[in-house]
């Protein structure tokens, strides 16, 4: 048996949809009824006012800090393990990312080490809610209050999860999304900004679509940028949305099977829940420890063999060889990050995983663990 990393669950729907759009003619990021239908549903989902569909996870963070005025000579605080396209929507701007460590259980921003990476220069604070467990938004904002910084989530791999009973990405000043097809809720590529704030989100919608002038069109009112989602995007994104109770309770389900047939391996720590979390669990991450420790490369061989995909885990961004050369990173800080970053990997965790790939999976992954440890 051979089960990938990630395969997505496409309906019947977003077939329809994505027919009807190119019937229609409308394909482009200029009008459509599935953008207009997308954003409302996406917004209802969320339990915002506003959502702004863009092209890309990447580009919705990027136009998010433009639209606070983020620029060269201002610093964002960023959590050292994330996805890259996090940093680089702060360098994209000219501005300096701090990075703050992991919380050793999560591997989310830790809060307890935020304030004192605070300086003169700080603008904003990005918090990452990876694999699909919400960040401890809580102490986070009331950082954010007392020093008067600009919360952008990067709710990228957590599309529904909630905090304390809230959807991410509404908790925060905007909130980002990528719909990369291996993401909770998928267009192939896309993302999102939402907020329940207007003057932000028109500034977002201003210079996501080129800052076209209000009275005179190509009188334009700033620098812009060209980041708009096609209605043919937001066609299979308005499918998933009719759908997507089923999307999350898949989700929840594969997460559930996991945590209870991968129990009990010392070896390997699983995921967990928060009290104050609703985890959607986007990837089925795994840490090695123990004896396992330090044999990532082998462990994930040995799967391959057998026919499991697996991805390592991300490399944060101080042990970023790029980001090292330019004196932007140093491989000492964040040691919490760097440990998880080389022990993690994500096991096969699609919503489309059929259940003989879940038990297939979780035979072959006790069944390395045995050649390997003993
Ligand atoms: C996927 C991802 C992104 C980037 O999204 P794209 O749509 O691939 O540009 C950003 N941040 C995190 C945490 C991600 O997982």
């Amino acid at each position: 048996m051979n089960v990938p990393i990630s395969r997505p669950l496409l309906g019947k729907t977003e077939r329809k949809y994505v027919t009807d759009a190119i019937t229609k003619g409308d394909i482009s990021g200029a009008h459509g009824t599935y953008l207009k239908e997308f954003e409302n549903s996406f917004a209802k989902f969320c339990g915002v006012r506003y959502v702004a569909l863009v092209n890309s996870g990447t580009t919705a963070l990027h136009v998010a800090l433009a639209s606070l005025d983020i620029k060269k000579g201002d610093e964002v605080i960023v959590p050292d393990l994330t996805m890259m396209a996090t940093f680089f929507a702060v360098l994209y701007q000219g501005a300096t990312p701090v990075t703050v460590d992991s919380e050793p259980d999560t591997g989310n921003i830790d809060p307890s080490l935020i304030e004192r990476s605070i300086t003169k220069r700080t603008k904003a604070i990005i918090v990452v809610h990876l694999y699909g467990h919400p960040a401890d938004m809580d102490p986070i904002m009331k950082i954010a209050k007392k020093y008067k910084l600009r919360v952008i989530e990067d709710a990228a791999e957590a599309h529904g999860a909630l905090y304390k009973g809230k959807r991410v990405g509404s908790i925060g000043d905007l909130g980002c999304f990528s719909f990369y097809s291996n993401k909770v809720i998928t267009t192939g590529e896309g993302g999102a900004v939402i907020s329940n704030n207007k003057a932000l989100m028109e500034r977002v919608n201003l210079i996501k679509n080129l800052s076209f002038g209000k009275k005179q069109k190509l009188m334009h009112e700033s620098l812009g940028f060209k980041y708009q989602m096609t209605n043919l995007q937001a066609a299979v994104g308005a499918g998933q949305m009719t759908h997507v109770d089923n999307i999350l309770k898949r989700k929840r389900a594969i997460g559930a099977y996991f945590l209870k047939h991968l129990s009990g391996i010392p070896e390997i720590e699983l995921p967990l829940e928060k009290p104050y979390a609703w985890n959607v669990y986007w990837m089925f991450r795994i840490v090695l420890k123990g004896k396992l420790s330090g044999k990532r490369a082998q462990f994930m061989q040995k799967l391959a063999k057998r026919g499991v995909d697996t991805r390592e885990d991300f490399v944060p961004f101080n042990q970023q060889k790029f980001a090292i050369k330019e004196g932007l990173a140093h491989p000492k800080l964040c040691p919490v990050a760097k440990s998880l970053g080389e022990n993690g990997l994500y096991i096969p965790s699609g919503t489309d995983i059929a259940q003989k790939e879940l038990a297939y999976v979780v035979e072959q992954v006790r069944a390395v663990v045995k050649e390997i440890v003993s």
